[in-house]
C-alpha cells in the first residue's frame, strides 16, 4: 500500500513553472497553487493581466489533489438546516452557486481540452439508518419544490437497485454532480494557466507580507520579494505564513482516502450499477466512487485527526474495515493507497471570499470545494481585475471561530459528540 494521494501519483508532472528569479513587480500576486489560486491566475492571465503564483511547495499538492474526487452539487451541510439557518432564499442562492460551479468545471474541461476524465453521474446521499429516512424525504420534497425539481427519492425499497449492500435505508439523487480524476484536472488546470502567461513559482512559501497602500503589498518569499498591485490569498487551510486573521477563522480537520486495486468491472458495476458519487448520513460517514480503470475511492473522516504518514494509515486501517462491512464481497481486495488531507473548515460550514485589510481572498470551503473553489478562482479575478462579478460568499462579517488560536484542541470533543450523535440518531 502506498501511503500517497492516487491523483497525485497517477497525473502527469506540471512542466510549466517559471525559472527563478522572482520579478520585481506584478499586476496580481496570488499566493495558493490550488484551485481557487491557479483558478484565479488563468482567468488573470487569459485577460492579459500580469500574474505572478507563489505556492510553499508543489503545486496542486493539497487539499485540490488529496481530496475524494466528488464534484457535486450541493453546499456541505444539508439543505433543510441550511435554510433553517439562512432562510430558503439565500439558501437557494448558495445551492444555485454549487450547480454553476459544477457546470463552471465542465465548461472549462470542454474549452481548454483538460484530460481528466470528468463525467455527470449524480450523487446519491444514502440513509445509513431507518430513522434518517424520513429527513431524506423531507430535504426532498423541501428541494424539489424549491431549487432542484429533478431530485429523486429513492425509498427503502428500491435501494438495492442503486447499490448491492445491506446497509441502507433509502436515499436522494441529485442529478447533476459529477466526478474527474483531481490529479489530471489540476496539472491540466496549472498547464493551462501557464500556456496563457500566468508565472508559477512553487517552492516560493510566503513568509511575509508588508502593506504599501491600499491593495499594494509587498511579498516576501523563501526565494525572494515581489510587489503585487494586487494580492490574492488562495491558501486553504494553510497554517504556514503571515495569515494569521485567516487562520483564526479556517479549522483543518483531517479526511483520509483509501483506493482499492483494479477490480472487475463486473464486480464494480454489480455492486454500483449507475456509478455515481455515494455519501452516507452519518456524521462520522463515508464517501465513494469509482475511477476510470475500475478501482473504488473510499474516503471519510475516519478518526478526528492530523493528517501525517502514521495517522493515514492508522485511519486506512479503518476505512477499510467500514468498506467491508458496507460491500462485504471486497472485504479481502487489496488497498493500494492510502492518503490523508486537511480540510478547511468554517464555523458555518460556508466558504467566505472578499476582502479584507487591502488583501483579496477565497477560502474556508469546508469540504466541499472541488468545484466551488474552481468557479471562485474566476469570480476572484473578475472582482482584481475591477470587472462585474457575483460573489456569492462576500459576507459583511466574518467571525473568529471562538476558542481557537491555531492549534484545534476541540477536535477530539467534536469527534467524541458526533460518534455520540451517530449512536443515538
Ligand atoms: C481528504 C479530503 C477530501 C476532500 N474531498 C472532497 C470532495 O470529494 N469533493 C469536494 O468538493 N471537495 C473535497 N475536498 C475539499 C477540496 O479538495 C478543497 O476545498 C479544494 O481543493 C480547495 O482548494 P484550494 O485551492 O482553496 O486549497 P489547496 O488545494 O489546499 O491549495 C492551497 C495552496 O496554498 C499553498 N500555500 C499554503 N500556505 C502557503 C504559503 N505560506 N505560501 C505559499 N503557498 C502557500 C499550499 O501549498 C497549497 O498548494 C476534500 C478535501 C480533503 C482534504
Amino acid at each position: 500500500m502506498k501511503l500517497e494521494s492516487f491523483w497525485q501519483a497517477t497525473a502527469p508532472a506540471f512542466t510549466g513553472a517559471t525559472p527563478n528569479p522572482l520579478p520585481a513587480t506584478a499586476e496580481v500576486v496570488v499566493i495558493g497553487g490550488g484551485f481557487t489560486g491557479m483558478s484565479a491566475a488563468l482567468n488573470l492571465a487569459r485577460q492579459g493581466i500580469d500574474v505572478v503564483l507563489l505556492d510553499a511547495g508543489e503545486v496542486m499538492s493539497q487539499a485540490s489533489a488529496r481530496n475524494g474526487g466528488h464534484c457535486n452539487t450541493g453546499v456541505a451541510q444539508n439543505f433543510t438546516a441550511l435554510v433553517a439557518s439562512v432562510g430558503i432564499e439565500q439558501a437557494s442562492r448558495y445551492y444555485r452557486a454549487y450547480a454553476s460551479a459544477v457546470s463552471y468545471v465542465n465548461d472549462l474541461v470542454e474549452r481548454e481540452r483538460i484530460d481528466c476524465d470528468f463525467r455527470y453521474c449524480g450523487k446519491l446521499k444514502l440513509a445509513s439508518k431507518a430513522a434518517h429516512f424520513p429527513a431524506l424525504q423531507a430535504t426532498w420534497d423541501l428541494m424539489r419544490r424549491t431549487v432542484d425539481p429533478d431530485i429523486m427519492l429513492i425509498g427503502p425499497d428500491e435501494i438495492r437497485q442503486e447499490i448491492d449492500s445491506d446497509a441502507f435505508h433509502g436515499g436522494l439523487v441529485q442529478q447533476y454532480g459529477g466526478q474527474m480524476h483531481m490529479g489530471k484536472f489540476g496539472i491540466g488546470l496549472a498547464q493551462t494557466a501557464a500556456r496563457y502567461g500566468a508565472k508559477i513559482y512553487p517552492h516560493h512559501a510566503v513568509t511575509a507580507l508588508t502593506r504599501i497602500a491600499g491593495h499594494r503589498y509587498r511579498v516576501h518569499t523563501t526565494q525572494g520579494e515581489v510587489t503585487g498591485e494586487k494580492v490574492l490569498l488562495a491558501t486553504g487551510c494553510s497554517n504556514v505564513g503571515p495569515f494569521p486573521w485567516f487562520q483564526r477563522r479556517i479549522v483543518p480537520v483531517g479526511s483520509f482516502v483509501v483506493v482499492t486495486e483494479p477490480l472487475p468491472a463486473a464486480l464494480l458495476h454489480q455492486l454500483l450499477p449507475h456509478d455515481r458519487t455515494y455519501v452516507t448520513s452519518m456524521n462520522i460517514g463515508n464517501y465513494f466512487r469509482t475511477t476510470a480503470d475500475h478501482r473504488l475511492v473510499f474516503g471519510g473522516r475516519a478518526r478526528f485527526a492530523v493528517s501525517n504518514p502514521t495517522s493515514d494509515s492508522r485511519s486506512g486501517a479503518v476505512l477499510k474495515a467500514a468498506l467491508s462491512r458496507l460491500f462485504p464481497a471486497l472485504s479481502t481486495v487489496q488497498i493500494d493507497y492510502c492518503w490523508g488531507g486537511m480540510v478547511d473548515m468554517t464555523a458555518d460550514r460556508l466558504p467566505h471570499a472578499g476582502e479584507h485589510d487591502g488583501l483579496f481572498y477565497s477560502l474556508g470551503y469546508s469540504g466541499h470545494g472541488t468545484q466551488m473553489s474552481v468557479l471562485m478562482g474566476q469570480v476572484m479575478a473578475d472582482a482584481l481585475a475591477e470587472k462585474a462579478h457575483d460573489n456569492p460568499w462576500q459576507r459583511d462579517h466574518w467571525a473568529a471561530v471562538p476558542g481557537y488560536f491555531g492549534k484545534p484542541w476541540f477536535l477530539p470533543i467534536a469527534g467524541w459528540y458526533y460518534k455520540a450523535k451517530d449512536c443515538f440518531s
